[in-house]
């Protein structure tokens, strides 16, 4: 049986860590898992760009791995909802050295962390890549487990935010210099809001 294919990714986080987070979320009120099974993992971790096609592609045609998938699609969900309260408590203020004592459950999976790193020729000369073993299907939480880590270790914490959005749970790190985004996207959220406002306006005329 085919499953339904869930929507494409939402990555308007500006960093992966906020796209692995907005992997559930109410866009536009109606509430929308991406990674209820294994497959959807995989999917997602392609879309952004957490994993190769290729890579992708073989642990789907590896019909042993699929209970395995779905297993560790469970982990993830679990890790998702472990940074949101995370990001609940600490988010809109400087991350202190002290938020190291709730980090445990990331600092778990970073000890089974398998990369490797390769001198590599190129356009620019020569550089360090990191590349990934993606033996296992547990391998699938490394990359999330890294984006969280650089989240926590080089984001400003006072510019991770809730979209205003009525009715959207959508969280994004502002990257604009001004430090003034207040949506998701003007799509989704910004335009609905202004719409409102401009009928608000009239009503009050
Ligand atoms: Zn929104």
């Amino acid at each position: 049986m085919k499953e339904p294919a869930s929507p494409p990714a939402v990555l308007i986080g500006d960093h992966p860590a906020m796209d692995f987070l907005n992997t559930h979320a109410t866009p536009g009120g109606l509430a929308t898992e991406w990674l209820a099974t294994g497959t959807e993992l995989l999917r997602w971790l392609e879309q952004a760009k957490l994993m190769d096609a290729e890579t992708a592609a073989r642990f789907r045609a590896d019909k042993a791995a699929a209970a395995q998938l779905d297993v560790v699609a469970t982990g993830a969900r679990a890790l998702r909802e472990w940074l949101r309260a995370f990001l609940r408590r600490r988010a809109g203020q400087p991350l202190p050295a002290a938020a190291e004592a709730e980090l445990g459950p990331l600092n778990l999976l970073l000890a089974g962390d398998r990369s490797y790193a390769r001198v590599a020729g190129g356009a620019e000369g020569l550089t360090l890549q990191r590349l990934r073993r993606w033996e296992t299907p547990e391998d699938l939480l490394q990359p999330i487990a890294a984006a969280i880590a650089d989240l926590v270790c080089h984001a400003d914490f006072q510019r991770i935010r809730a979209c205003e959005g009525h009715d959207c749970s959508l969280m994004f790190l502002d990257r604009t210099k001004a430090h003034a985004r207040r949506w998701c996207s003007m799509a989704l959220c910004g335009n609905r809001a202004k719409a409102a406002a401009h009928r608000a306006r009239r009503r009050s005329a």
